[in-house]
This record gives structure tokens, sequence and C-alpha cells, in this order.
């Protein structure tokens, strides 16, 4: 589960990024309202947990600017007792949920996990080119009717690569949707996914579905 947390309380921001995580989930923060309706518009989340006074841009701004877009993207809004405006301002708005802080992150990681069951479009489509053929509302991936079993951040990389077929995916695209934008680490781990994807998905069977373009990225290609 992919979540954008918009919020510019830095303490806050960061045990609630670290208890996501923990459970899981990928986070990507910014404290900024503008760069939190610009992240919301260009990627693809799960849920959007939204302060409300913000630099930049307040959060009923986001988020009544991102409604009039069509973009539906669940959003749990943090509203504070004393705050400005109230919780039915939140609906009003088109907020699908909210929290008054402070919160627990149990609490939180909960309403996340039902407002992203709840906005799940059902049934999903398949995702296929040539014979394999990917669930990803199942987490299931068959070649020749056999299953193969993969690791879900080797399921997130493949589903971010069929989702763009036939387009070339950059490297820095992967790791931002896989791996988050706040991702630290060694950005070759792109690569060793990529590795570890071909040797379940492409080896065995003798096929050569993730491509490299040199200096690029992947590429997800079918065999015509
Ligand atoms: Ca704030």
């Amino acid at each position: 589960m992919r979540v954008l947390l918009v919020e510019d309380e830095m303490t806050l921001a960061d045990s609630v990024s670290r208890g996501l995580e923990a459970e899981g989930m990928t986070v990507d923060h910014v404290a900024d309202g503008l760069d939190g309706l610009w992240r919301a518009r260009e990627a693809v989340y799960d849920a959007i947990v939204l302060d409300i006074m913000l630099p930049g841009m307040n959060g009923y701004e986001v988020c009544r600017t991102l409604r009039r877009e069509e973009v539906w993207t669940p959003i749990l809004m943090l509203t504070a007792k004393d705050g400005e405006y109230d919780e039915a301002d939140a609906f009003d708005l088109g907020a699908d949920d909210y929290l008054r802080k402070p919160f627990s992150h149990v609490v939180l990681v909960a309403r996340l996990r039902s407002l992203a069951r709840r906005s799940r479009p059902t049934p999903t489509a398949n995702l296929t080119v040539d014979d394999l053929v990917v669930d990803p509302a199942g987490m299931t991936c068959t070649r020749r009717g056999t299953r193969i079993d993969l690791t879900p951040r080797e399921f997130s990389v493949l589903t971010a690569l069929l989702r763009r077929a036939p387009d070339v995916v950059a490297k820095q695209d992967l790791l931002d949707a896989v791996w988050g934008i706040d991702f630290e680490g060694d950005p070759n781990i792109v690569e060793v996914y990529v590795g570890y994807l071909r040797r379940k998905i492409d080896r065995p069977f003798g096929t050569e579905t993730v491509r490299t373009v040199r200096g690029v990225g992947y590429q997800i290609a079918g065999r015509s």
C-alpha cells in the first residue's frame, strides 16, 4: 500500500512515516500543501493523509482542488481540536475520513486500510503480456498456467512496469513508485530487483519480457 503524507510538523511526520512503514506501507512525505497537490496528481496512491494547516496551500484547498480535478484517491484529513475548521467541513470538501490529533498509529493504520479497501475498484483487470498474467488485486502471477511466487517488492516492480507497458520506465520512476520518494538507499536496488524478476518470470520460460533500455530504464515487451 502506498501512502502520501502531507504534514509540516516534522516530528509527527517522522513518527507517522515510521509507523506506517513498519506495517509494510510505502510512505511519500511532503511538508508543503502545493507539493502535496503536485504529488497527488503525478503519482498513484492508495490513500492520502492530509494535514489542514500547511504552508503553500492548506489541506482543505488541496482536497477541494483534487476533487475538482477528479482525482479520487481516498483522503484522510488530520484535524486539530482547536482548529479553525471542523470535521463537517472536511467531508463537505471531499475528504473520506478524518482523524483528530493526537491519534494513535494503530487507529491510523486501521482507518487507512479500511479506506483503501473501500475504494478499490472491483474487479481489478488482470495485467497481461504474452502468456504472463498478473492479477494486481489477488497479487498472483502465472505464466503458461504455472504459478510464480513473487515477493511483495518484486510484485510491485512488475506491476509498475506492466501498467506503463510498452513505455520505457525510467529507473528513478521505478524507484519512486516502489520504494517511495524518500528512499535514501542505493538506487541500484532497482537493478537487483529486476534481476530477481527475470530469474522468476523469464529465465525458466526462455522469455525476455523485461528489457533493459540502456541509459534510460526498463520496459516490458511482448514477443511481437
Ligand atoms: Ca500543520
